[in-house]
């Protein structure tokens, strides 16, 4: 039996996928191995969101060939879409797969595991509504992720995933229903809806507020929370029902990119700064207690300090409970690449530093507010005595108890802002 390891570089889209493709393994001849065991044969779903993500491929290609020179390699997804050429040349790499066939990936190993040289696999990405054959159960995660959407139409200009995971496509909404009762059954007691542009879900007339109300209906399901969705993309109906059901967590993840209007232009963003602040200041008073987290970009090309200067400010007065810096990259196929008056690297890092320690201050604020209340937490795992979990707006809780709370929910009375979270007490 050939011993196999599943390795995944990038977003939650694509951890989903490598559950599917995980499973579509089982009862085909081959064994999983941890990532960080020989294999014969190890399967990275890559990534080209950014710079890093493509020289991750690279990294971890060198760390699983010290553990076992002759691993065979297989190259799946947004990077062997795009990449193709340069993927070719690096060690060990026997299969080249991109994403409108990546999921079958256990047949193309079966039918040319022999043959010799890069076996490169990437046919065009179709525009159709799309099922998915197998599940994503993954049992080392609590939480399921249950892809409802691939790719997207709105090519902001730094951005390659249009070309790396095609049109805007979504899965059939009765697939959906299906994939979702056999998570349940599983066990999960939280769903996370993933895509790449989630709100522009748009099958047999059936769109994102529909998947939503339909799911929350599952009397098993205890949580479902919407993943990253696109400003515009959602409408105050979404904000109300997050504020009527229990069930559908308080918790937005909206991208923002920048806090000025000239750069979110040239970024080809579908908002202004203000319709933005407008939008998310709508939900946070709608909804009780609502986290909501964004995306902001640095150095993009032509951002001066006043634009930086926006975006500070922007985040700094609107209500949100903290929020991811990225660093712009430069994209091959992105429309950006074109632009001039790129940004120094030094400002790009001061920026940067600037923002994150602004995102921390935030996040503490908002677990302050949160303070001596009691609120469910999903618990995950146990490390050095102490359980961790989820609480439906996304703080990460800390708390002791003897009990094995793996998969459970438990009430916990929040006690103390910590760096990494709030801690807690378990009620009885
Ligand atoms: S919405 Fe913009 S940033 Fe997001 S995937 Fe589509 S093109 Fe890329």
């Amino acid at each position: 039996m050939r011993t196999i390891s599943f390795h995944t570089i990038g977003c939650r889209l694509n951890q989903s996928e490598t559950a599917v493709i995980k499973n579509s393994f089982f009862d085909k001849g081959f064994k999983e191995v941890f990532p960080d065991k020989p294999a014969d044969i190890a399967i990275i779903n890559t990534c080209t969101v950014t710079a890093r993500g493509d020289a991750d491929t690279r990294r971890l290609i060198s760390r699983i060939l010290r553990t076992n020179p002759k691993t065979r390699i297989a190259l799946i997804g947004c990077q062997a879409q795009v990449q193709r050429e340069l993927l070719k040349e690096l060690p060990n790499v026997h299969w080249i797969v991109g994403n409108e066939i990546k999921l079958d990936i256990v047949d193309i190993i079966k039918k040319v595991y022999r043959k010799k040289g890069p076996q490169v696999l990437v046919p065009p990405i179709k525009k159709d509504d799309f099922t998915i054959n197998y599940s994503g159960i993954d049992k080392s995660h609590i939480r399921a992720n249950l892809k409802i959407q691939d790719g997207c139409d709105f090519f902001c200009s730094y951005c390659e995933i249009p070309y790396a995971r095609g049109r805007s496509r979504s899965r059939k909404f009765n697939d959906i229903m299906l994939e979702a009762a056999r998570l349940i059954d599983a066990g999960y007691k939280e769903i996370v809806l993933t895509g790449i542009n989630v709100g522009k879900y748009s099958c047999q007339n059936k769109h994102i507020n529909e998947v939503v109300k339909k799911l929350i209906e599952l009397q098993e399901l205890k949580r479902l929370r919407i993943s990253s969705i696109e400003p515009t993309t959602i409408d105050e109906n979404l904000i109300h029902l997050m504020a009527k059901k229990k069930k559908l967590c308080r918790y937005l993840h909206i991208p923002l990119q920048s806090g000025s209007d000239r750069i979110l232009k040239s970024m080809r963003r579908r908002y202004t700064s203000r319709e933005f602040f407008q939008f998310i200041s709508m939900a946070h008073k709608k909804v009780p207690d609502i986290c909501i987290g964004t995306d902001v970009m640095v150095g993009f090309p032509g951002e001066r300090e006043e634009d930086f200067q926006s975006s500070y400010n922007f985040l700094q007065q609107a209500p949100v409970s903290y929020f991811h810096v990225f660093s712009y990259s430069l994209r091959h196929k992105a429309k950006s690449r074109l632009l001039s008056n790129p940004v120094d690297q030094k400002d790009i890092i001061r920026r940067s530093k600037l923002l994150r320690e602004l995102s921390t201050q935030k996040r503490r604020i908002y677990h302050q507010t949160l303070m001596d209340k009691t609120v469910d937490v999903l618990f995950e795992q146990k490390k050095e005595g102490v359980w961790s979990g989820l609480t439906d707006n996304y703080v990460r809780v800390y708390a002791k108890s003897r009990k094995n709370l793996a998969n459970i929910i438990m009430p916990v009375q929040l006690k103390k802002v910590t760096d990494k979270g709030a801690s807690g007490i378990v009620a009885r």
